[in-house]
């Protein structure tokens, strides 16, 4: 029977004929070595990503409001985490997503029960045009790092309204009908959903999105993002 399945993983055309170099010192071999990543992993401190008070459990005690979402920050987005993010989504380097899904995965609490992952999901046309759906990406690599872990296609992507360069007031309404459930993919209204951002700048993304997810009845939502735009 003929392999019919597309096989996603591909590396990109420059991963095949380059070696890679570390991004944060030029070291021949990984696209970022292990000493450049333990000095990224050092820089992570986790905070509120709307009024940039530290916190401990993901929850903010200046922003608390009734019903709050755990939410865990790896880092702010300045540095080589901030290039890092840049080569990974505009020039596609894939070999980008496991160390920064491990990035996010430093930032998060140990989870007991079951955990599906569900990307913020990117306009069709830039994943065509990078060749590469960067969330998704990383969830698929964070999923590999947890047993109980699995990547959800929970939400899809409905316009094709950019956010880059919009003003806070017109993110909030481009967000508010950005995303929609994918009515294919069933719910489990038990299972906690961890919703994954790689960049947060106002947040309108995240909360619409979470909003969603709470309007369709699940109960336990924490949200992950990469980096917050400082
Ligand atoms: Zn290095
Ligand atoms: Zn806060």
């Amino acid at each position: 029977m003929p392999n019919i399945v597309k096989n996603t993983t591909t590396p990109g055309i420059l991963d095949l004929i380059a070696p890679h170099s570390c991004r944060g010192c030029g070291h021949i071999g990984n696209v970022i070595c292990e000493r450049c990543k333990k000095n990224i992993l050092a820089s992570h401190h986790n905070f509120c990503p709307s009024c940039k008070t530290p916190n401990t459990n993901g929850i903010c005690q200046k922003c608390q409001t009734k019903s709050p979402l755990p939410t865990f920050v790896f880092s702010e987005r300045s540095d080589l985490l901030s290039g890092l993010i840049y080569d990974y989504k505009y020039n596609s380097v894939r070999a980008l997503a496991r160390p920064l899904a491990e990035f996010i995965d430093y930032s998060l609490p140990h989870y007991d029960e079951k955990i599906y992952l569900v990307p913020l999901p990117t306009i069709s046309r830039h994943i065509r045009s990078r060749g590469l759906d960067h969330t998704y990406a990383i969830a698929k690599q964070l999923a590999k790092l947890h047993q109980n872990y699995y990547v959800s296609k929970l939400l899809l992507r409905n316009n094709s309204s950019v956010q880059v360069g919009a003003n806070a007031k017109d993110r909030l309404s481009q967000a508010k009908t950005a995303y929609s459930l994918n009515p294919k993919t069933p719910i489990e209204k038990d299972a906690t959903y961890l919703l994954i951002d790689d960049v947060w700048t106002t947040g309108a993304s995240m909360k619409s999105a979470a909003k969603l997810l709470q309007e369709s009845g699940v109960k336990s939502i924490n949200l992950a993002i990469l980096a917050v735009s400082v």
